[in-house]
């Protein structure tokens, strides 16, 4: 087998995101946690590799990311995709000037593209700018994020902070001019010296655009929504969602993220009377068992229909937090303590699980020991009902990965209807 398109994700949220993109356009789409150690499941066109590199120290990333890069070039893949969130999520260090220097330098190529536009979630990129909905990437929120704060909306900025390489821009006026044009601006931004072009998008036309303009580039660098002008340049046409059925069994969701969104999901699932469990980060700090409350509490409410358990709080209280118990432990302690609890409500019979959170559905994914995922049907753009073989469970548990800014308020109802 040979695939075509070889893809890494520096989040497991953003993999299943990628993932599905991919099988919506056409592509026979496998994600797999981490680089297998066994045989992939299904025949594909394209293989998602999730790590969970976003937020670890740059050396690492780049080393994961690196052997992620030689395992696609084994299983023949012809262009790599880097993806990283929507939301551009980096620290000033990175990881993601490193990682796509990194691959650059071992793919021997000169040049790549950078955007997270995603129109479908209201990602927009103008002017190198990018919006979250009507506003600027710092006013959406993301700028409390609890780990990767985003307080520069200009992506040129961003990621020349981040990279020794020079950073340019592929703007609207050229993306708009269509594939013709944005192929001579990216000869020309090379003659220039430019190694890395943020490319402005503001609807799914101007990707659809884009596509053709990136065929045979070694390397492309982007959210999820460059890849449906992709699978066009191998003569892939768009596909109804993949026809996964859902596992049988108890519903529940985990929610780790304190993003804007998520708290206003969490908000509209208490709000409408279902049982809801807030986990306090500082019991988990002092050393309550918490998993074993967690799990005696939803156990006889589960019975009755879908429970939550959040540790999603808004930005003050992450700050108080935070500020007792340090950012980066209190992040791992609650990651921890979300992964354990979702496997104990997988033991007791959870088959339909929600994650809430990028890092928070790597722990999870990690815990369940998840190795590969098939992509089901969409709930929002970006987060699919995913299936895949849990050794805990002895069994495919279907599983929802929903990065924190995305889905509709009434997500955690509606997805299980
Ligand atoms: P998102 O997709 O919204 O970015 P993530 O799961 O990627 O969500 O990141 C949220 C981070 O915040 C995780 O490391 C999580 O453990 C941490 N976190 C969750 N709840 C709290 C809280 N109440 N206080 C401090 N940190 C928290």
């Amino acid at each position: 087998m040979s695939i075509k398109l070889g893809c890494i994700a520096d989040d497991f949220t953003g993999a299943t995101d990628l993932a599905n993109n991919l099988v919506r356009a056409g592509m026979r789409t496998v994600q797999t946690i981490g680089i297998p150690g066994a045989p992939l499941r299904d025949d594909a066109d394209a293989v998602v590799v999730a790590l969970k590199t976003r937020t670890l120290p740059a050396t690492d990333a780049v080393a994961q990311s690196l052997a992620a890069l030689r395992w696609l070039q084994q299983q023949g893949a012809e262009q790599i995709y880097f993806k990283y969130c929507s939301t551009f999520d980096s620290t000033p260090q990175g990881n993601i000037g490193p990682v796509t220097d990194a691959l650059m330098t071992q793919l021997g190529t000169a040049f790549t593209i950078a955007t997270p536009a995603f129109p479908d979630n209201k990602r927009t990129v103008f002017k190198g700018y990018l919006f979250a909905g009507d506003v600027l990437l710092n006013e959406s929120g993301m700028q409390h994020h609890p780990l990767t704060p985003m307080t520069d909306p200009n992506l040129v900025r961003v990621l020349s902070a981040q990279t020794p390489r020079k950073v340019g821009l592929i703007d609207y006026s050229v993306v708009a001019a269509g594939s013709e044009a944005i192929r001579a601006r990216i000869q020309a931004l090379q003659a220039e010296g430019i190694e890395i072009a943020i490319v402005d998008a503001v609807s799914n036309d101007d990707l659809l655009a884009l596509g053709p303009a990136l065929r045979g580039m070694a390397l492309v660098t982007a959210g999820s929504g460059v890849a449906i002008g992709l699978p066009g340049n191998w003569g892939l046409a768009p596909a109804s969602a993949a026809g996964q059925t859902r596992a049988d069994g108890l519903q529940a969701v985990v929610a780790g993220s304190c993003s804007t969104a998520t708290n206003g999901q969490v908000a509209a699932f208490i709000e409408s009377g279902r049982p809801a469990y807030a986990l306090d980060p500082m019991r988990i700090a002092a050393g309550e068992d918490v998993v074993e409350q967690v799990l005696a509490w939803a156990e006889p409410r589960m019975q009755d229909g879908p429970v939550l358990v959040y540790s999603t709080a808004q930005p003050d209280q992450v700050k108080q937090a935070q500020g007792a118990l340090g950012a980066a432990q209190a992040g791992a302690m609650i990651e921890d303590a979300i992964a354990r609890i979702a496997v104990g409500l997988v033991q007791l019979g959870v088959r339909q699980l929600i994650v809430a959170g990028g890092e928070t559905s790597g722990a999870v994914v990690q815990a369940l020991g998840l190795e590969q995922i098939a992509i089901g049907e969409q709930i929002d753009p970006g987060v699919p009902w995913c299936a895949g073989y849990s050794p805990v469970a002895k069994t495919d548990v279907s599983i929802a990965l929903k990065s924190g800014n995305f889905g509709t308020p009434d997500f955690f109802i509606k997805a299980f209807g």
